[in-house]
């Protein structure tokens, strides 16, 4: 079913675009697509049948939020905020300890997801863009072909490889040295969040300790976080106020704000996407926003890009 729905968009993708497909990008493809369908389900078996019966792990609940931070402000402050959108510059330790978190979300190559995003904000929720609820939808949609597109913008777009094209959407960070290598080891940042987790389980329980940190802190952990992530993508074009002129479908969700670090403020994001701010009043609030202006504060970042109160009263939709 998912499929049918998509069939059309993926040919006109690979019309266009299946000649450039890059290699490492889609055996990074892959493995996101393994871990992120098929391991978690076999991690919450396993780990819920191990803690059958032995109380609540405080220990571990704390490693699996201490992995969904460290990995989740990796992709909102790193992938998503500097690589794709220049919203503030970094000094060099920072981008590169940045790519390495967010590569601990397993979420794709660097390179390939900032390509993609930025196809996504070209296109959005246009017939280029990979993962709209809308784009395939028929004349007339009925609920089911709602539902479906509610899938494909979920997770149904990873599986159908689309091979953004990354010397079209991010030439810039093929031109640098340190991108390329953070995008090109991403199988060893995916270990890598994997192993803390493992190795911080067995400081706490041991051989047990361990087995319970990779499975929840590594696998459930990613489950989570992707599932997070892709929300951005399905439920924030789909459910939430709009608030600015973004010539798209985009909405804030204040659910997706708070456990998306601040990136379910989305409808904000596609009106004003240079903007290192996206919840854009006090009352949104924007973990990664807090931790940008702490960096500021440091002298870790600068130039940092937020909207001018006349762009923002320009896109205004409300009083
Ligand atoms: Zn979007
Ligand atoms: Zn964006």
């Amino acid at each position: 079913m998912l499929a049918e729905v998509t069939v059309s968009q993926v040919e006109l993708h690979h019309d266009h675009e299946a000649s450039h497909a890059h290699e490492g990008s889609s055996r990074g493809h892959q493995i996101t697509i393994l871990l992120a369908v098929v391991l978690p389900f076999v991690a919450l078996a396993t780990g819920a049948a191990l803690a059958w019966g032995r109380g609540f792990d405080w220990a571990q609940l704390g490693i699996v939020l201490f992995m969904y931070f460290l990995s989740g402000l990796g992709v909102t402050l790193g992938y998503h905020r500097l690589f794709t959108h220049g919203s503030y510059q970094a000094v060099r330790p920072l981008q590169f300890v940045l790519g390495v978190m967010a590569g601990m979300a397993a979420e794709g190559p660097l390179i390939w997801w900032v390509a993609t995003h930025r196809r996504h904000h070209q296109h959005s929720d246009c017939e280029m863009d990979p993962h709209s609820p809308h784009a395939a939808l028929p004349e007339g949609a009925g609920m089911w072909d709602r539902v479906k597109g509610f899938a494909h913008a979920h997770i149904g777009w990873l599986i159908l490889d689309h091979a953004t094209d990354p010397n079209r959407y991010a030439p810039d960070l093929q031109a640098d040295p340190m991108m390329r290598m953070l995008s090109r080891l991403f199988p060893l940042w995916l270990a890598l969040g994997l192993a803390i987790p493992t190795a911080l389980g067995w400081l706490v329980g041991g051989g047990e300790g361990a087995l319970l940190g990779f499975l929840w802190g590594g696998l459930a952990r990613i489950a989570l976080l992707h599932h997070v992530t892709w929300s951005i993508n399905s439920v924030c074009h789909v459910w939430g106020k709009k608030a600015y002129r973004s010539g798209d479908e985009s909405r804030n969700n204040a659910l997706m704000g708070l456990v998306g670090f601040g990136e379910g403020w989305h409808n904000n994001h596609h009106a004003f996407p240079t903007s290192a701010r996206h919840g854009l009043h006090w009352w949104q609030f924007d973990l990664s926003w807090v931790i940008i202006r702490t960096f500021e504060r440091m002298g870790l970042v600068w130039k940092v890009r937020v909207p001018s109160p006349e762009r923002l009263s320009e896109k205004q939709l409300t009083a």
